[in-house]
């Protein structure tokens, strides 16, 4: 899927900068163009991208420290600038446009559903959001800002890919000693799933194509990526365990939305040498996930890649019914009354809200 990728906020920038290394690093060439826009000139200005400083008017470059409504305004009212740096980036060729951004922050979680809204209005491709949730022990703002920035993007982009921090977190790591590596992780996996429908080459009919991702995206809200490889065996026969097993983990501990496996639709793409990839596998791994989604829209296909390993990439879509989604929600809505206190001496008094808000 050739896609445009547009950072917003701290968050957005590093790991579109992260996703586009990855894509370049593969050679893949789905990543056509990446755009990094913020409030906070600081955090822009070692970007190896485009970059565009929003409300400098209102914050002088200083950022919106934390506030999503101000984020949230800021990028309305600045949107037209942020529409010029993608004239020309957004070509023909373009199947899809990503926002990318950490919901929990200012800019990201205010300015993302904003520039979705404004991107849509102008562009027939489908808009996704790569969203970040914040980790469990990130403080009670984190959680409310997230948890309204969420409920707003679902609504206005075609669907959100959600992460969330505590999936790729290694035990004893700080959240921020793990960005590096969490931004890795996540740049592997959706730049495999963006790679994967661009393997059209003299190839068979059994291999994905962009489509098919679309497709899996189609019905909107929530969706999951999950991932996980092993060492492949050179005869296929003799892999048809290993597909059934990498799948497994992919969707029950290795996925970007924990305990979320409840879904509408789903994809499951094997990725690996050609040869090594059993057909009987695929075909099994996916009737596995048909079960343990409970959905009947399960596609399934190959993504061939010069490679000793076998990886299962499983896209989930429509998860905001799983567990883990409604059980984020929820730490959002109690954590509003906390972050009322913490932000009492705010002049701004900016969580009058008594239930979680729409932003727009
Ligand atoms: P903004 O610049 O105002 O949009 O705020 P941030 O992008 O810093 O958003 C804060 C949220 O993003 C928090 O939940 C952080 O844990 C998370 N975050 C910040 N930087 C990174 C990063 O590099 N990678 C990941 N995965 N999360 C991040």
């Amino acid at each position: 899927m050739k896609t445009v990728l547009i950072g917003v906020g701290q968050a957005g920038g590093k790991l579109t900068t992260a996703l586009q290394s990855f894509d370049r690093q593969m050679g893949f060439g789905a990543v056509l163009d990446a755009v990094a826009v913020n409030t906070a000139k600081a955090d822009l200005q070692s970007l190896p991208v485009e970059t565009v400083l929003i409300g400098q008017d209102r914050v002088n470059g200083h950022g919106v420290g934390g506030d999503n409504e101000l984020g949230a305004e800021v990028m309305e009212s600045d949107q037209t600038e942020v529409m010029s740096a993608l004239d020309g980036r957004v070509t023909a060729e373009a199947e899809s446009i990503f926002v990318v951004a950490g919901l929990g922050g200012g800019s990201g979680s205010g300015g993302a559903p904003v520039l979705a809204k404004a991107l849509r209005r102008v562009y027939d491709v489908p808009v996704y959001v790569l969203g970040i949730l914040p980790g469990q022990d990130e403080g009670a703002m984190y959680q409310v800002n997230a948890g309204r920035s969420l409920k707003t993007i679902a609504r206005e982009s075609d669907a959100v890919l959600l992460v969330d921090n505590d999936a790729f977190r290694s035990s004893g790591e700080s959240m921020s000693e793990g960005y590096d590596a969490i931004n890795e992780a996540i740049a592997r996996r959706v730049g495999l799933l963006l790679a994967a429908g661009e393997a059209t080459e003299g190839v068979g009919e059994s291999v994905v194509d962009t489509s098919e991702v679309i497709n899996t995206l189609r019905s909107g809200g929530i969706a999951a990526l999950g991932y996980a490889s092993a060492e492949a065996s050179p005869d296929a026969e003799d892999n048809i365990n290993t597909v059934m097993s990498t799948t497994r983990r992919a969707v029950l501990t290795g996925t970007s939305l924990p305990d979320a496996s409840d879904a509408d639709s789903a994809l499951v793409i094997v990725a690996g040498e050609p040869d090594t990839i059993p057909r009987k596998g695929v075909e099994r791994a996916r009737r596995w996930v048909e079960e343990e989604t409970g959905s009947l829209q399960v596609r399934g296909g190959d993504f061939p890649l010069e490679s000793g390993r076998l990886a299962s990439l499983v896209l989930l879509g429509g998860v905001e019914r799983s567990e883990r989604v409604e059980s984020f929600m929820e730490r959002a809505r109690e954590a509003i009354d906390q972050a009322k206190t913490e932000t009492r001496e705010d002049p701004k008094e900016m969580w009058h809200n008594d239930d979680l808000d729409d932003l727009l």
